[in-house]
């Protein structure tokens, strides 16, 4: 049976009663299970944390000791308990160690997605499928009109520039996937990297996912052109404003009016509309539960086949 309030927010985040837990809370809590390591879900402070163990690696290097009490690392696919609740971490394809979380309660389950993606990407997990009674799913872009265009198209646009690139983009997740991109469709490219993003490098690197074909950023080497395309973090990017001989392109994954075609590179590691009808498809819930944004669409879009409730 669907218990309604298996899941609730309160000051802290997303709270399971039932295993006395929250899913990548917004403050510190003792019991926390984390779905990646991007800042808006894994903070520093909780006591005791469950996640895979990419995610763990990562929160370490950017809080150091006050990334958690205790780390309980969990593996893909091996379920545990958390209190009485059946946990278990499914890859979720939004970046390295990304999980999507099943949790399993007097004979339902329920699935929080957590931040995840369909399209294709060398740099983490791809997702994997698993069907479910509930669906809990972000819906940033659960909106008809957003359609993610497709990251190769969108990378090769690079090939066109003969100038070196600066090109923003954050330093978690999109910088590694924008050096496979780069590697793989404009392999005459030169990417240097800032040294921000290194760590993160390494830790990919050590979890077997290469990027791709890099070199640290050194001063002396964009003061030629040689087709170089230069990796910053937003705050670096835009310290560059009056870079002169550089072509500047910031990676983002949205779409607005705000935006200029010609220096953003669409490349989202969200999904859009059409990849959330496919995940409904393929994880056949009974009903949808919709975080972070746009559930009305759902709720009309399904009507009366799903149940659809807007959590936040
Ligand atoms: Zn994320
Ligand atoms: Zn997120």
């Amino acid at each position: 049976m669907i218990l309604d309030d298996f899941v609730s927010f309160d000051e802290k985040g997303l709270y399971c009663k039932y295993g006395d837990f929250y899913i990548d809370p917004q403050l510190p809590v003792k019991t926390a299970v984390i779905s990646h390591a991007h800042a808006d879900h894994a903070i520093s402070g909780n006591n005791n944390v469950y996640c895979t163990r990419a995610t763990a690696s990562i929160m370490q290097l950017r809080y150091d000791r006050t990334a958690a009490k205790v780390f309980n690392i969990a593996a893909f696919n091996q379920s545990f308990e958390v209190d009485r609740v059946t946990v278990t971490l499914i890859p979720a394809g939004h970046m390295l160690g990304s999980a999507q979380i099943l949790m399993e309660y007097e004979g339902a389950r329920y699935l929080y997605t957590g931040d995840y993606k369909l399209q294709p990407d060398a740099t983490c997990e791809p997702i994997e499928w698993v069907t479910t009674d509930v669906l809990i799913t972000e819906s940033t872009f659960a909106n008809p009109a957003v359609i993610h265009p497709d990251p190769v198209t969108e990378i090769r646009k690079i090939n066109d520039i003969k100038s070196n690139i600066l090109l923003g983009a954050y330093a978690l997740g999109k910088s590694q996937r924008l050096i496979n991109l780069i590697t793989e469709h404009s392999p005459q490219k030169k990417i240097l990297v800032h040294h921000k993003i290194m760590p993160i490098n390494a830790i990919y690197e050590k979890m077997g996912f290469h990027p791709g074909k890099y070199q640290i950023y050194g001063r002396k080497l964009m003061k030629v052109q040689d087709e170089f395309v230069y990796i910053v973090p937003p705050f670096t990017f835009d310290s560059y404003i009056r870079a002169t001989g550089v072509k500047r392109l910031f990676a983002s994954g949205w779409k607005n009016l705000q935006v200029n075609n010609q220096d953003t590179l669409f490349i989202s590691d969200h999904v859009d509309w059409n990849d959330i009808l496919q995940t409904i498809a393929n994880t056949k819930p009974k009903q949808v539960w919709t975080l972070h944004g746009k559930g009305e669409h759902l709720k009309a879009y399904f009507k009366d086949d799903i149940f659809v409730k807007i959590l936040n």
